[in-house]
């Protein structure tokens, strides 16, 4: 289990020390600051989509711990080119996944995201975990005419 956990340790220190997609957001107004009053980590969102409704990019903005800056790393490589519903779907997973409304193991199939897999037991570490997947689900457009089945 050793090698497992330091795997997933290393896959958020280097999320955290090399953040992708973090970027300064100037234009996004601090009304769209998403924060996680437990810890102190905030956070704002830029989701770029194209004319099919594809995601073409999402940058982040904030500040944050380990684990809430290493998330939103994982989540913006993570939705790169899937459709809102994809990524609405994939984000509900995760977050359903961290807080028992759906099973652990949920996780071992979303790539690097089964790095938050230990943080399920710590309540207030979820919430560094989901800020960001909760920052995308108000971030993202309402999609009408789909089936979400
Ligand atoms: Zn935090």
């Amino acid at each position: 289990m050793n090698t497992f956990d330091d795997l997933y340790q290393e896959i958020v220190l280097d999320h955290y020390r090399s953040p992708r997609n973090k970027a300064r957001l100037d234009n996004v107004p601090e009304s769209m600051v998403h924060e996680n009053p437990s810890c102190g980590d905030a956070i704002k969102l830029e989701v770029t989509l194209d004319d099919s409704g594809k995601v073409t990019g999402i940058r982040f903005d904030g500040r944050g711990c380990a684990i809430s800056t290493a998330s939103a790393s994982l989540m913006t490589e993570k939705l790169r080119g899937l459709t809102v519903e994809e990524a609405r779907s994939v984000a509900h997973r995760f977050i359903r996944s961290l807080r028992g409304d759906e099973p652990l193991e949920e996780l071992d199939n979303m790539g690097d995201l089964v790095a938050f897999k230990g943080v399920a037991q710590f309540p207030v570490r979820v919430k560094c975990a989901t800020l960001a997947w909760h920052a995308l689900l108000l971030s993202l457009p309402e999609v009408k005419g789909t089936s979400a089945a």
